[in-house]
């Protein structure tokens, strides 16, 4: 792995109940050294995929995560580096980004049992894929946005090889890696940290838009992506940044009172496929992204990440691209995700896109 002309290193142990952890970047000489000390019991995992006929989608139901970690205190975060006092899911006593299997997570690797009927309308499968954490800093008040350029460059490259790894698993469709920020997002553990998913399907959200670039394209001939990004360019009246790679929009028709959109200027299936100066710019304006989010009210942004990358079997027309939004629409309000959204899956923005794109330009 490189980011920019520095080598990133990794190296791979196993935690005491199995999972799997990777240090990334610059990691212990022998990480062996630091076993993982504590008495854990093997990971249940009983998550399972029922399909919902009307809406066409899979829902996962997981319920043993009833019982994850929420909200420990700061002198026992899980995602700290070990100490005596405190083992927590790194043993090492120091790390720079650190990916490991989730504890808790969605989706499993063993196959679970399904209680749908086959050849009725009740259908389920075992929601098998993976889950894991990206600790993007062993700092605990740390956030994404604190990084330097050079370590959200060593995240990169992990969401790089795990977008890889994943996507070799047996019966993994797409990967997604994502951050969720803040209280208000319903983050259960402060510690700057991402998460991917591995799913056995193409998300909702995923299938909608190829459908979207399927049906474009048989009418155009054209990439509906390459044209939605061309067309931002032409009109620029939503555009926050923009670089040599990467342009950062809101969108026209944008869900959330803030809401960017960063997509390369050159279309590529996914983050694998970037070279290294646009990963080396993305860090650049990704940072200046976030700390402009954090500006927007004078206090840290509650902000859902997301990467959208192509599924592991349909790559040709789709564009990797990141959303980025928070869900604060002034300084004591939230967008709630209420009747008409949650209801009927209809959005009512408050906040016009180009007084938002406006706003975000004017806080560099
Ligand atoms: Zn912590």
């Amino acid at each position: 792995m490189t980011y920019g002309d520095q080598r990133v290193r990794k190296a791979e142990i196993r935690l005491a109940d199995g999972r799997e952890l990777m240090y990334f970047g610059a990691i212990p000489e022998h990480p062996a050294d630091y076993p993982d000390r504590r008495q854990l019991t093997p990971v249940q995992v009983q998550s399972q995929a029922r399909w919902d006929p009307l809406l066409g989608e899979w829902v996962i139901i997981a319920s043993h995560r009833q019982d994850r970690t929420f909200q420990p205190a700061a002198d026992q975060c899980p995602l700290d580096p070990s100490t005596p006092e405190n083992l927590t899911e790194i043993p090492a006593p120091d790390y720079e980004v650190v990916v490991f299997e989730n504890r808790f997570p969605t989706l499993g690797a063993q196959p679970a049992a399904c209680d749908g009927d086959p050849g009725s309308l009740l259908v389920a499968r075992p929601a098998i894929g993976r889950c894991e954490v990206v600790c993007f800093s062993p700092r605990h008040d740390a956030s994404f946005a604190d990084l330097s350029p050079a370590h959200a460059g060593i995240v990169m490259a992990a969401w790089v090889d795990r977008t890889i790894e994943l996507a070799r698993l047996d019966g993994v469709e797409q990967v997604y890696c994502f951050e969720n920020r803040g209280g208000e997002i319903g983050v259960t553990l402060s510690h700057p940290h991402g998460q991917i998913y591995a799913y056995p399907y193409v998300t909702p959200r995923t299938d909608r838009m190829l459908q979207a670039c399927a049906g474009y394209r048989r009418s155009t001939e054209r990439n509906l992506f390459d044209d939605v990004l061309a067309a931002e360019h032409a009109d620029g009246s939503r555009i926050v940044l923009g670089g040599s790679y990467w342009t950062a929009f809101v969108p026209y028709a944008a869900h959330w009172p803030y809401e960017v959109h960063v997509y390369p200027r050159e279309r590529v299936p996914d983050l694998v496929a970037l070279g290294d100066p646009a990963k080396a710019e993305f860090c650049e304006l990704y940072l200046d992204l976030l700390r402009r989010f954090d500006r927007l009210f004078g206090k840290p942004a509650p902000y859902i990440s997301a990467w959208h990358q192509a599924p592991v079997r349909y790559r040709d027309d789709f564009a990797l691209h990141l959303e980025l939004f928070t869900i604060r629409r002034a300084p004591d309000k939230l967008k709630y995700l209420a009747g008409s959204e949650s209801g009927m899956g209809a959005f009512a923005n408050d906040v016009r896109p180009e007084a938002a794109a406006k706003r975000l330009r004017e806080l560099g």
